[in-house]
């Protein structure tokens, strides 16, 4: 392509990566009228925010550090789903986490210890009885559980509909089908975003394109750890209501869908579904749910997590270039508001309430 036909634009923020991260950072930085543009290489959602359980999820996070981390972003929900006009079937409901064995059983026993150190989780073990009246589709055969009622849930496809519609709102420019392939770095400084069509200028970027955070890192000589982590699941037809509330790797949507989780495999960018993986997901989900044995499956579908070695996120303003910021970690949906908040403080009044000394890429180095 000839020079001539780069397109020109400037933006005061270019974020990369259409995903819950890069949305929910578009639309807190829009909100504080800051000219953003967000590209996106294919469409809204194409990695991992479009195909996740979408819990809102505290209970299952550890150390206690990242359990409060996260229970301030459940915190911050309730605003959140209302200010976004309240359609990301947003609940909280709190959820339930099952044990088939009475050695399952006390690893559970040991979580509810460790986590009610966080004042406000409040979770309790259950006996098999106690199990079945609060979620009565489950199977008696089951050794017990626990209950959190800090936990809750969102739709995915929702919640990342609603961020980019929110923020295109507020002023933000969403260019989806836009690759970048390059960043253009003077003295340290940044000073321009090139895509293949495009040249960006700007000095502010942030990084949340995923599992492919390295890659735009290392387009500025920087080096962040994050690994691709496939996670399988199972989609059944709607049915009626069955499930009251998140039951572990299992959740049914408003629309009636039961979502089934999911597995953890290091297989690089391999986003194939395994025969292994169906039959191993829908045995455990008919032994713990057994009335889906009237269900009928109509989507198995695989996405890749990103996951830094620690498996907690990386939230930095990097050293060594002026205005380039990371965003990468699970629990995206969990994390979506405190993300937006954090990065939108960060680049418009140069610093966070939060105390995010836990999450900078230094504590991999050495
Ligand atoms: C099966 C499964 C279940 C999960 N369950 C939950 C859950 O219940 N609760 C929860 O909180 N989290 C859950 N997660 C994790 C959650 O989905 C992720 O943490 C979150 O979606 C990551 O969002 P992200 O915006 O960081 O990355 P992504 O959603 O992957 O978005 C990154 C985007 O960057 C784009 N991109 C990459 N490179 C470029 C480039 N060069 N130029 C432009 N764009 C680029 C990609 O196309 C992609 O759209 C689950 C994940 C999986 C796989």
């Amino acid at each position: 392509m000839s020079t001539s036909s780069i397109q020109q634009q400037s933006a005061d923020v270019v974020i990369i990566g259409g995903g819950v991260r890069g949305l929910a950072i578009a639309y807190f930085l829009s909100r504080a009228k800051v000219d953003v543009l967000l590209v996106e290489k294919r469409f809204i959602a194409s990695g991992a925010s479009g195909l996740n359980m979408g819990y809102v999820n505290v209970s299952a996070k550890k150390p206690v550090y990242y359990t409060r981390f996260s229970k301030m972003s459940a915190d911050l929900y309730p605003k959140f789903n209302q200010e976004l006009g309240g359609d990301i079937e947003y609940e909280r409901k709190g959820s339930v986490f099952v044990a088939e064995s009475e050695a399952a059983m006390q690893d559970l026993a040991q979580i509810v210890v460790e986590r009610n150190v966080v004042p406000g989780l409040d979770m309790k073990l259950l006996d098999s009885a106690e199990l079945l009246r609060l979620e009565p589709a489950l199977s008696p055969r089951l050794a017990g559980g626990y209950w959190s009622p800090a936990d809750g849930g969102v739709n995915p496809l929702k919640l990342t509909r609603a961020l980019a519609r929110e923020s295109s709102r507020l002023g933000a420019r969403i260019m989806t089908g836009t690759e970048v392939q390059d960043i253009r770095v003077q003295s340290g400084r940044i000073e321009a975003v090139h895509t293949g069509e495009m040249t960006i200028a700007t000095h502010v970027v942030v990084n949340a394109a995923g599992i492919h955070v390295p890659r735009i890192a290392q387009m500025v000589g920087l080096t962040v750890p994050v690994n691709p982590e496939r996670g399988q699941v199972v989609i059944t037809e709607a049915l009626s209501k069955i499930l009251r509330h998140t039951v572990g790797d299992y959740k049914q949507f408003a629309d009636g869908q039961i979502l089934i989780g999911t597995t953890n495999e290091d297989v690089g960018e391999d986003t194939q579904v395994t025969s292994r993986m169906i039959s191993d997901r829908v045995g455990r989900a008919l032994r713990i749910i057994p009335a889906l044995h009237k269900a009928r499956s109509i989507r198995f579908a695989a996405a890749l997590r990103p996951m830094p070695p620690d498996r907690l996120p990386i939230y930095q303003k990097m050293e060594g270039i002026s205005d380039f910021y990371v965003a990468v970690g699970h629990s995206g949906m969990t994390l979506a508001p405190i993300t937006g908040q954090i990065f939108s403080d960060w680049i418009t009044k140069g610093r966070s309430t939060y105390d995010l000394s836990a999450y900078g890429v230094e504590r991999f180095e050495g």
